[in-house]
């Protein structure tokens, strides 16, 4: 197994591949490109031939050929070693574990496509399906949508759809295992379908696979006690955090687009969809997730979120909000005011209307003011008084200070107030809430004063290797921190300096802490006369701290000799004092 990671990676250059996803420019001896797992505009995302790793300097993500196909598709390491051996025409030799993992993932796809064609058949096709499909047309749903999404109906005997898995050659722990099936509590050896009776959507992800399903109730059905809508459990395949109804179909348009539309539940999605708008996807509930938020991130940075219209007070939404905000999406709101209560109601009955109020949708920030207006009114000091509790844990949420300041601009006006009151208040409300981040801040900075000897040898680490020669420069300078020492010695030892070479011969524990300081020297714009500049000026600077700390240990000493009263030794350190305290002022003097 192992072997066949190296050989793999011998046999693909990380360049090609990076570049199939993401097209990469030639920049002195690395490959930039903006980067795919962050929104910016300057590139900042370099991929370095030599070391066959790449790196981004805005976002931190950094790796391997492997780590970025696993990132890039999110996809774990079994299915990227697939793909990578694919693309090097490699035969994989499987080790029975993995093998037995990844069939058992594969049969559980495989059974829940023959679910999906199953039940897909019998609406469309079968007398058991008849009621469902009229239920579903009477939606407007086509038939040329219902195949594509696999839509299908379940029918309420489970063992229809049991049997015919069972004489498919699944095994019924495999059913289990699926999540769709059970084992009845009731009817000894038997199991159950935990959709039956249902309207069933195949939950596909966007790599084309059925990972679970979610089943509604009909009208008709004389048990109205049950839930509207039932999902799959979480199981080996089927993560709810994960999932967007519809990327699948969607992801090209939301790229065209730069733009994704963001529903609550099927049919709204679905109904989009089937009229031409195209850049829509479905989530369940009200909540974003970090893993959705990424996800979509591949494809636009500009979300339309067209979820229940009270969601602003729901805790996990503004919680969404808020990661979407950290990540710089573009977020705005379709408001679709009280005349339809979701997408798919509007898009039924007026089309222009919905597409209207699509490309009238308000930045989220506006939304939250004139929702909160619209509740509490802006007549009494009271209705002024909650307007801003609820829009300020919002404020206080944006990043980008310019946005922040025009809002508090837009607050003070909305509410007719002046904008020193409105930004006093706001002030008032982050020391309420933010002591903890203050302190947390003051930590960081002791922290770092600590580091300087470490941050100016890794300063000048990175200005070394950028030289042809890097060992002479190494040689000048009083290392202190362990890990630049062991670096630098390593290559001290190589007789030609190649990176290549002092990763093969590295402590595989530094290796990523090499990698990047290579990277970062070949990432530096400045020119050779600045770089030597900066690494005399390096030299200075940890003499002084050398200095600085030498004089502080010895006056300990006299302190130590003083209380002892032994005159001539203090007089020895004492001359040994000064004679370093005139090394020090000839140094500043130097340096100024
Ligand atoms: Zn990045």
């Amino acid at each position: 197994m192992e072997n066949q990671v190296e050989e793999i990676k011998k046999k693909l250059d990380i360049v090609e591949v990076i570049n199939k996803f993401v097209p990469l420019k030639k920049r002195g001896r690395h490959y930039v490109a903006c980067c795919p797992f962050h929104q910016e505009k300057t590139p900042s995302f370099v991929v370095s031939p030599e070391l066959q790793i790449y790196k981004c300097f805005g976002c931190g993500k950094a790796g391997d050929v492997f780590t970025f196909v696993q990132e890039y598709n999110r996809i774990d390491f079994k299915d990227a070693l697939e793909d990578l051996a694919k693309m090097a025409g490699i035969k994989l030799v499987r080790s029975t574990k993995i093998s037995g993992e990844e069939s058992i993932k594969k049969r559980l796809f495989e059974i829940n496509r023959e679910t999906a064609k199953f039940y897909n058949y019998i609406l469309l096709k079968h007398e058991l399906g008849k009621e469902a499909l009229e239920y579903i047309k009477k939606r407007n749903i086509s038939e040329e949508t219902i195949n594509k999404f696999l839509i299908g109906f379940a029918p309420p005997d489970s063992r229809l759809i049991i049997n015919y898995l069972l004489k498919k050659g699944y095994k019924t722990e495999e059913l289990y295992k699926t999540g769709s099936f059970g084992k009845s509590q009731y009817k000894q050896g038997q199991s159950y379908d935990r959709f039956s009776d249902r309207l069933i959507f195949p939950q596909i992800d966007f790599r084309d696979r059925i990972v679970g399903f979610s089943g509604r109730i009909l009208p008709s059905n004389k048990n109205q006690n049950l839930a509207k809508y039932i999902n799959s459990p979480e199981t080996e395949i089927y993560h709810k955090s994960q999932m967007f109804y519809g990327l699948n179909l969607a992801k090209e348009s939301i790229k065209k687009n730069n733009l994704a539309i963001i529903v609550e539940g099927e049919f709204d999605m679905i109904s989009p969809y089937q009229a031409g708008i195209e850049n829509v996807v479905a989530i369940k509930g009200t909540a974003l997730t970090e893993e959705q938020l990424q996800l979509i991130r591949r494809y636009t940075e500009t979300l339309i979120l067209g979820l229940d219209s009270d969601f602003a007070g729901n805790k996990a939404m503004i919680r969404s909000i808020e990661l979407a905000d950290k990540m710089d999406f573009e977020i705005k709101i379709l408001d679709l005011g009280e005349k339809y209560k979701d997408p798919d109601e509007a898009i039924n009955k007026d089309l222009d209307f919905f597409k209207k109020r699509l490309n009238e949708a308000e930045t989220i920030w506006d939304f939250i003011l004139a929702s909160s207006v619209k509740n509490y009114g802006i007549d009494s000091p009271r209705g002024k008084k909650l307007i801003l509790a609820t829009v300020l844990p919002f404020l206080a949420k944006i990043n980008n200070l310019v946005i922040r300041a025009d809002y508090i601009k837009k607050v003070s006006q909305t509410i007719d107030s002046d904008e020193e009151s409105v930004a006093e208040e706001f002030k008032k409300y982050l020391n309420q809430n933010k002591e903890s981040v203050s302190n947390l801040k003051k930590i960081n900075k002791i922290e770092e004063k600590g580091d300087m000897r470490e941050r100016l040898e890794e300063r000048y680490l990175i200005l070394a290797l950028r030289l042809q020669k890097p060992k002479i420069a190494i040689k000048l300078l009083k290392w202190k921190t362990l890990r630049f020492i062991k670096i630098g010695g390593v290559i001290e030892k190589i007789t030609k300096f190649e990176a290549k070479k002092v990763a093969e011969n590295l402590d595989p524990e530094l290796l990523d802490t090499f990698n990047n300081l290579y990277l970062k020297a070949f990432e530096d714009q400045n020119s050779a006369e600045e770089r030597r500049k900066e690494r005399s000026k390096i030299l200075r600077q940890i003499e002084e701290l050398e200095l600085k700390d030498r004089l502080k240990s010895l006056s300990d000493i006299i302190a130590n000799l003083e209380a002892s009263g032994d005159e001539k030794e203090i007089a020895k350190v004492e001359a040994n004092y000064a004679q370093i305290l005139t090394k020090l002022a000839i140094l500043q003097r130097a340096k100024s």
